[in-house]
């Protein structure tokens, strides 16, 4: 039984035998206890949230160590997959968004920008972006 339960039973109690005083005085105290519930349970899910802002911060930051700026992308350090990240989107809403490649073209699916890598020389065909 919660602290509201609990005043509410005193509060009856209270009515049972004519306590007309102690009985508005529970029923002070029940409006009080049912006042504080709301605002703890406001407080947790404010707690919640900025414990969830905090991890995704925190994971923002692993990745930033994590990543080397390179040829106009970035990479994840040791990352032998070659898969490119748009600076754009990290740099400004430090998001890591993967980016398309056709050749040396890349292409952010997130923020729509285009640009070739710096070793670009040969034509490339837009339109023919693969991960
Ligand atoms: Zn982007």
């Amino acid at each position: 039984m919660g602290l509201v339960d609990n005043v509410k039973a005193a509060a009856e109690i209270a009515q049972k035998v004519g306590s007309i005083e102690l009985y508005r005085q529970l029923l002070e105290v029940q409006q009080a206890a049912m006042e504080l519930t709301e605002k703890n349970a406001a407080l947790f899910r404010e707690v919640t949230n900025l414990k969830d802002q905090l991890r995704e911060r925190d994971e923002r930051e692993r990745l930033g160590i994590d990543l080397e700026f390179t040829g106009n992308v970035y990479v994840r350090k040791g990352d032998t997959t070659r898969a490119a990240y748009c600076p754009k989107c990290w740099d400004v809403d430090r998001k890591l968004v993967h980016l398309l490649r056709a050749g040396a073209a890349f292409k952010c699916i997130n923020c729509n920008q285009s640009w070739l890598s710096p070793q670009a020389r040969s034509e490339v065909r837009i339109g023919s972006f693969e991960r």
